[in-house]
């Protein structure tokens, strides 16, 4: 069976030349980078290495890089580490009600240690207002955490516009940059923020390691505690081949990122026009303006179907995509995100993410789009609500 894998938000595969440079991390080159010998050192040559590989993708110095197990442990530790740093400051946090759960529910742990944490609203693309936060800003104000690109809906934020705001009060600024990272160019001094998070495994690289940048100067306690490891600030020994890995990851997006999103982009706009132009009773979830939307991103709801049975039947086609965020596939509730949109229960119901990358081939557009019309057809002819007036 033919295998279409249109979930590249949720993950990509390792690229080859990114496993080659990992291999002699799991076989010869097993020092421990801590060590003073030849074999210790020589592996903390590669870690500087790909330190810098992933400083230059973000426009950061080396220094100002710390790798983390994932982008999940990045965010976690900026928003604790913020809350407890600048706890005689202030105790008030502000972010969106659409970011990664791993924003979400560090802000609702810490909301019950006392920290105060206002979610933005978005309109109806998933766009949040600059006025929005210049009101939210207060006097206890410590930080702003407001995600570069949605998950789900792959809304593009003005990151630039919103960090002005927040610098121009005095306050720090956070941006998850999971999504964004190698599909659209980040400059952390250009976009002036403060902290940013990444994860390896969405740009090519291996799971389980992340990063976050620290603008140089600011300083936040440690989360992990024990080792001197990555300057004393988060111990444990490092994932060498890892580390590594993310860096040859984070020098190919650098190399490839206008072909990747041009691609990309192509891509999605051919799904995008096929589905809407074969199937009917299907709205197009985020930006209309597919300049403002991660290039591979497309979320669609189908009208009078469950997200949920589309994706197991597409599954038994040999296809892979996904509802909502693959984080809440266990759960039955609806997106936040399209919640937070003010997207109706029943559209967020049978919503469908597809997100394409560089190895998505036009043919597997097609393959998707053939198995789709067969697939909502006979759903829709199951379905008790199918053309009722008013289902909504
Ligand atoms: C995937 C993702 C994360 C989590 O990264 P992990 O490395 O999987 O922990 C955080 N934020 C966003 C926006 C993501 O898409």
């Amino acid at each position: 069976m033919r295998h279409v894998y249109l979930d590249y938000s949720a993950t990509t595969p390792v690229k080859e030349e990114v496993a080659q440079e990992m291999i002699p991390y799991l076989t010869e080159k097993f020092g421990n980078p801590s060590s003073l010998y030849g074999p210790g050192l020589e592996v903390k040559e590669g870690l500087n290495q790909a330190r810098k590989q992933v400083a230059d993708l973000i426009g950061a110095q080396e220094r100002e890089i710390f790798f983390t197990s994932c982008g999940t442990e990045a965010d976690n530790w900026v928003i604790e580490g913020v809350a407890d740093a600048f706890k005689d400051k202030g105790n008030h946090i502000i972010t969106t009600k659409i970011e990664h759960h791993a924003i979400l529910h560090t802000c609702q742990y810490l909301e019950k240690h006392g920290v105060e944490v206002t979610y933005l609203d978005v309109d109806e693309e998933g766009f949040v207002s600059p006025a929005d936060l210049e009101a939210a800003i207060k006097d206890n104000t410590i930080l702003v955490s407001i995600m570069m690109v949605n998950n789900e809906v792959g809304t593009i934020q003005p990151i630039k516009e919103l960090a002005a705001i927040a610098k121009a009060h005095g306050i720090l600024f956070h941006t998850d940059t999971v999504q964004a990272l190698g599909n659209i160019p980040i400059d952390v001094n250009d976009l002036g923020v403060d902290f940013i998070s990444m994860s390896a495994h969405k740009i090519y690289g291996p799971k389980g390691i992340g990063a976050l940048y620290k603008r140089a100067g600011i300083n936040i306690p440690s989360f992990v505690h024990g080792g001197a490891q990555e300057k004393k600030k988060r111990a444990g020994t490092e994932n060498t081949s890892g580390i590594v890995g993310f860096g040859k990851a984070a020098e190919l997006a650098m190399k490839s990122l206008p072909e990747h999103a041009a691609h990309s982009d192509k891509l999605r706009r051919m799904l995008w026009d096929k589905i809407s132009s074969s199937i009917d009773g299907v709205t197009l979830n985020g930006p209309k303006d597919f300049t403002k939307r991660h290039p591979g991103n497309l979320n669609v709801s189908f009208d009078f179907v469950e997200g949920e049975s589309i994706l197991l039947l597409l599954d038994a086609c040999g296809i892979s995509v996904s509802t909502g965020s693959a984080c809440s596939s266990e759960s039955l509730d609806t997106s936040h995100v399209l919640n937070a949109m003010g997207v109706p229960v029943v559209k967020a119901n049978g919503a469908v993410r597809f997100t394409v990358g560089d190895f998505t081939t036009e043919e597997d557009i097609d393959y998707v789009v053939e198995n789709l019309k067969t697939i909502i057809t006979r759903l829709r002819e199951l379905s008790p609500v199918n053309g009722m007036e008013g289902w909504e």
